[in-house]
Parts: C-alpha cells; sequence; structure tokens
C-alpha cells in the first residue's frame, strides 16, 4: 500500500502528470501479458559486413520466444492481453498453411489457457507432405490447436467472422486476431520495437542509418514507423515486401501506421514518405521460394550461423543482400531486423538440394 502511494506521489509530482493522458508515450496503459524474451539481442554480423562491403547489424526478434518466437510475440503480448480483458476463452486467427503467427498465437492460448483455431489459406498450392503437415502446422498442432484449411483467393477474414460466430451459438467468448496480428493493437508491439532498439543503439554509442526488415501484413512496420516518428529518431525504415505490389504495401503500411498513431494519443505523427517499401524481392508470389531469397538463407547459415525462413525473412535479407552489393547503403550503418520463421524450414526442405553436403571421407 505504501508503495502504491509513493507511485501515486510521483506521478502527480512530475510535469507530465498535468498533460491529457494521451500525449504519453507510455505503453504501459495498454493491457500486455509479459511473455516476449526482451530486450532481444542487437549483434554485430561481422563476416556478412565483410563480404558485403557494409557495417550490418542484426536486431534477433526471431528470439523473442513463444515457440521458438518471432515477430508475432511482440504483437501477441498486447493482443491476448485485449482477449483476456475481454473475457475470451477462444481467439481465432488466420494465415497461410506455413502461417508463423498462427503457431505463436496457438503457444500463447496455451500458455494462457484458451481454446485456439487458426484457418489456413493455401496460398501456394504446394502438395508436399511436409508442407502441408510438418514446420509450423506440425508445432500448431502440438501446441493443441485445431485448423482449417480454404483454397487460395477464399474471403478469409470473412470466414474467420462465420466460424467466429459458429462456436459464439455454442456460448464460447471468441477473440478474433487479423492475419499477422496486424491491427493497431497489435502494432504496439512493435512501437515498443523501435523504444528498444533505439535505446540499445543509444546505450552503445551507435547512429544507425537504417533499419531494414521483411514487411507483410504490415503491422511490424507500421509499429516501427510511429514509434520512431513519435520518438523523433531519425531512422528510416525500409520494409521489404513479401507479397503487394509497391503501392499497396505502402499505403497498407501507412493506413495501419496512421491508426496506431491515433491509439498512440499522437495523430499525424507518421507522413507518408516515412513509409518506404521495396517489392522488387517478391519473385512469383507470397510464399514461394525465390533463388535470391534461398541464396540469402545460405549466406545467413553459412557465416552468421543465423536461420532465415524462405517466406519472410530470406526475402528481405535478399534486398538488402542485393542493395548493399548494388551499393545503395554506402557508407551507411545498417541494422537488419529479423522477424523470425525459422520454424517453417521444416516444411520447405524441398526448396533445398543438399546432395553436396553427403560427402564420403
Ligand atoms: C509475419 C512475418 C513477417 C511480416 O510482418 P508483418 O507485421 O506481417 O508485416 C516477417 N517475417 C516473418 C518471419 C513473419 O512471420
Amino acid at each position: 500500500m505504501q508503495f502504491l502511494h509513493w507511485i501515486k506521489q510521483s506521478i502527480g509530482s512530475t510535469s507530465l502528470g498535468n498533460q491529457p493522458e494521451e500525449f504519453f508515450m507510455h505503453l504501459a496503459r495498454f493491457p500486455r501479458v509479459f511473455l516476449a524474451h526482451l530486450s532481444t539481442p542487437l549483434e554485430p554480423m561481422e563476416r556478412l559486413s565483410k563480404e558485403l562491403g557494409v557495417e550490418i547489424w542484426i536486431k534477433r526478434d526471431d528470439c523473442t520466444g513463444m515457440s521458438t518466437g518471432g515477430n508475432k510475440t511482440r504483437k501477441l503480448e498486447f493482443l491476448m492481453a485485449e482477449a483476456l480483458d475481454q473475457g475470451a476463452d477462444m481467439v481465432m486467427t488466420q494465415g497461410a498453411t506455413q502461417t508463423n503467427h498462427g503457431r505463436q498465437t496457438a503457444a500463447f492460448a496455451a500458455k494462457l489457457g484458451l481454446k485456439c483455431h487458426i484457418l489456413l489459406e493455401d496460398r501456394t498450392g504446394y502438395q508436399d507432405g511436409n508442407y502441408n503437415t510438418n514446420g509450423n502446422v506440425l508445432l500448431d498442432h502440438l501446441h493443441g490447436a485445431t485448423t482449417q484449411k480454404f483454397p487460395a483467393g477464399h474471403d478469409m477474414p470473412g470466414e474467420m467472422e462465420r466460424a467466429a460466430e459458429a462456436k459464439r451459438a455454442e456460448g464460447h467468448k471468441v477473440y478474433v486476431i487479423p492475419g499477422g496480428g496486424s491491427n493497431p493493437t497489435g502494432a504496439l508491439g512493435y512501437v515498443n520495437a523501435a523504444f528498444e532498439l533505439l535505446g540499445q543503439a543509444n546505450d552503445r554509442g551507435l547512429k544507425f542509418d537504417r533499419l531494414v526488415h521483411a514487411t507483410g501484413s504490415s503491422g511490424t512496420q507500421a509499429g516501427l514507423v510511429t514509434g520512431l516518428c513519435a520518438m523523433n529518431a531519425q531512422l528510416p525504415v525500409l520494409g521489404i515486401g513479401t507479397r503487394a505490389p509497391m503501392e499497396k504495401q505502402e499505403n497498407m503500411v501507412f493506413d495501419l501506421a496512421c491508426r496506431t498513431a491515433e491509439k498512440l494519443g499522437c495523430p499525424g505523427v507518421v507522413q507518408r514518405s516515412d513509409v518506404m517499401a521495396n517489392t522488387d524481392y517478391v519473385g512469383e508470389g507470397y510464399g514461394l521460394p525465390t533463388k535470391s531469397g534461398l541464396e540469402a538463407i545460405k549466406m545467413f547459415a553459412e557465416l552468421e550461423g543465423i536461420l532465415l525462413d524462405p517466406c519472410y525473412s530470406a526475402k528481405g535479407a535478399a534486398g538488402l543482400i542485393d542493395l548493399a552489393r548494388k551499393g545503395a547503403f554506402y557508407g551507411e550503418r545498417i541494422v537488419f531486423l529479423h522477424t523470425g520463421g525459422a520454424a517453417a524450414l521444416g516444411g520447405y526442405d524441398f526448396a533445398f538440394d543438399f546432395s553436396r553436403n553427403w560427402v564420403t571421407l
């Protein structure tokens, strides 16, 4: 009680205490479950930097915890807290067959004692056994989630609403999480990541010139851009696309960044020109491995001992590598945000040829 009294007094005595609450950059006012392993490491990639002639650091959001981690863990800390706040006993979400977001949601649901149902869209058409049952799908099922499959191009948000209504009719309290956890609540996780990264950089006397990462459903980039703009960090973010064409991707990120800034209490802090995406590395489509992505996986694995996934982080890294080779980052210090995804590798083994690795000595 004494402690509470002290907290109230100290809040009352700061000048911030007199400002309307909506001006706070204080994320503690939003419900959150603290399950992520934070802060994630910020590490130099010396061998890759030497290879590319550009100084590149890596922010290890592949190490956030919850069933091997990845970027959805930060979003789910806020989303799952909202689910609990609303008294949900079940969460529902959707994604592609090898969705990392679905797997991380299943892990959170297990930890918090909620049921979890995942709607999977077959966006690749792969008949491969491992693709359909191994990797993230194996982990979904290990965490006790139920799954349901739909053909590509299906109205997944609509299907999810129908499925949620069916469960509500059975008496469940269902909390629906959009694909990728990308809404203003989820994006708060990456507002927080922006604070964390800038703090780490400042503590180590590092000034980064650019932040590069894979962008998809847009919550990661929207949260980062909002947090960095709110702090006036002057750190440009380049999202490397994994699905949509450039204009569509940038508009998606900008729209969500605007809504996130509003939720945060700093509407208008993000300008359209703060949102940059390069979508030259998508290849034939979402979830389909590319040659440059597979090369990036090998380079990160063999030079840095770091695992990427073919769907997202490899395409982000392929953009990073190609742009570095072309001199686009000349003289810059880059930080690459590793968004995770290696749990999908077991579902993509068909994309690799390791015949050279089997040797007879
Ligand atoms: C979901 C995901 C992304 C993309 O993040 P968004 O917030 O959806 O843009 C990138 N990398 C990995 C490994 C992911 O699972």
